[in-house]
């Protein structure tokens, strides 16, 4: 596994990864990022949640740092992002200004939707990098309060989502009125045909990178789904916890408010556990995975993009407290037991809002995951204690885990923002 220092980054971008609690790069990180400090352009296949920001991120700021000069004057916009959505957009610029704050390179967001004033403000004092939404670009562009003629890097994000969204023919007419010489990024979740036509329009002789989400689980893992309310989660860990032998536990939840969340849930209930997450110091980080590792705690709360940074050849438990709403997250974080020889074991909580989610991971590991339901919370408790007006049915098993159909609850997934 390369370290960043090995990918020759520079010491202010080293030392801000280091403040954001980055210990070593992702796939695609440790792909794209030699392939942009050459200089050449890049079409990027992977989707949220994958590090990709970085990806691109890191290389820009390199690359501006490493060539800054006095512009003499307000300093001229020389890379721009394009992004779908404002959501999008301002994490984006987020995280431009995390990898960059000892750079001195300067950038600043721009999104429909508010008033335009402050964004032109911000513009007029001068950027090197604006991340913008294609709408708000094209007309700040019309009202002249962007000018791109010294433009050098141009990122595509979230290409098919532009296409899904609408937004493609407000995407070419901004590439037409870019330099022809410059460099160019393409990142897409999916390359259907159009796309790779709009990515081959807009690369010259691109590198691709592809980071190939996993889709099968190791048959060491003995998976196990445990159909709980909500509310019931908490009652059903702690009576795992205390009834199934278990060593080393590491339990999943979405966001680090969730982590915090569990870890006073558990202490009120006598068992210690610790969270690690981005919003904890390195070391309090660290001290966490020490006591973990030497079996002071046996349970560890995490957030999928805080456990990257773990390894742990002996974990004997994966507890999904939160299912994920990228299907192949399920199978990195069950792939974290049953490592080394060993076995391993994952348990899954599924509460009613949470089917959509188990229907996604089902296809994408080809199987059903077994249910256990000779627990103390059975889903359809916690109606009839919280919501004795209310009919709701005793059970209730989603479709795809028995033969009758009934449709679970369609939710749009894909575009999940992974934040931590
Ligand atoms: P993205 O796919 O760009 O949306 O990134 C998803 C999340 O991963 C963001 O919250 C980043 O802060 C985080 N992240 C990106 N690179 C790393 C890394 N090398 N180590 C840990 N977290 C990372």
């Amino acid at each position: 596994m390369i370290t960043f220092e090995q990918l020759n980054l520079i010491e202010p971008i080293l030392k801000a990864l280091k403040a954001e609690g980055y210990t070593k790069p992702t796939p695609i990180q440790e792909q794209a990022i030699p392939i942009l400090l050459q200089g050449k352009d890049l079409l990027g296949c992977a989707q949220t949640g994958t590090g990709k920001t970085a990806a691109f991120a890191i290389p820009i700021l390199q690359l501006l740092t490493t060539q800054q000069r006095n512009e003499g004057g307000r300093k001229k916009i020389k890379a721009l992002v394009l992004t779908p959505t404002r959501e999008l957009a301002i994490q984006i610029e987020e995280s431009f200004a995390a990898y960059g704050k000892f750079t001195g390179i300067k950038q600043t967001v721009i999104f429909g939707g508010v008033s335009q004033h402050s964004q032109v403000e911000r513009l007029n004092r001068g950027i090197d990098i604006l991340i913008a939404t294609p709408g708000r670009l094209l007309d700040l562009m019309q009202q002249g309060y962007v000018h791109l003629n010294e433009l050098q890097f141009f990122v595509l994000d979230e290409a098919d989502r532009m296409l899904d969204m609408g937004f493609v023919n407000d995407v070419k007419k901004v590439i037409a009125k870019l330099p022809k010489k410059r460099h160019s990024l393409f990142f897409s979740a999916t390359m259907p045909p159009v796309i790779q036509s709009l990515a081959d329009s807009i690369l010259f002789n691109p590198s691709k990178v592809e980071v190939t989400p996993a889709s099968s689980t190791a048959d060491t893992i003995q998976q196990s789904l445990y159909f709980v309310s909500k509310g019931d989660k908490k009652k059903l860990l702690i009576h795992l916890l205390e009834t199934e032998k278990m060593n080393s536990v590491l339990v999943f939840t979405r966001t680090k408010h969730g982590a915090d969340r569990v870890v006073k849930d558990l202490d009120k209930a006598g068992i210690r556990s610790a969270a690690i997450h981005g919003n904890k110091s390195q070391n309090a980080r660290q001290n966490a995975l020490n006591d973990f590792k030497t079996g002071k705690i046996k349970v560890l709360l995490a957030t999928d993009i805080a456990s990257r940074g773990i390894d742990i050849d002996e974990l004997s438990h994966v507890i999904n407290y939160e299912l994920p709403n990228i299907p192949e997250t399920y199978v990195h974080r069950i792939g974290r037991t049953g490592r080394a020889g060993f076995n391993g074991i994952a348990f899954s909580f599924c509460e009613e809002e949470e089917f959509g989610e188990l229907k996604d991971i089902q296809k994408l590991i080809g199987k059903k995951i077994p249910v256990n339901d000779s627990h103390p919370f059975p889903l359809g408790t916690a109606y009839s204690d919280h919501a004795p007006m209310q009919a709701k049915p005793k059970k209730q098993i989603p479709p795809h885990n028995k033969p009758s159909s009934r449709k679970p609850e369609h939710k749009p997934k894909r575009h999940w923002r992974g934040r931590d």
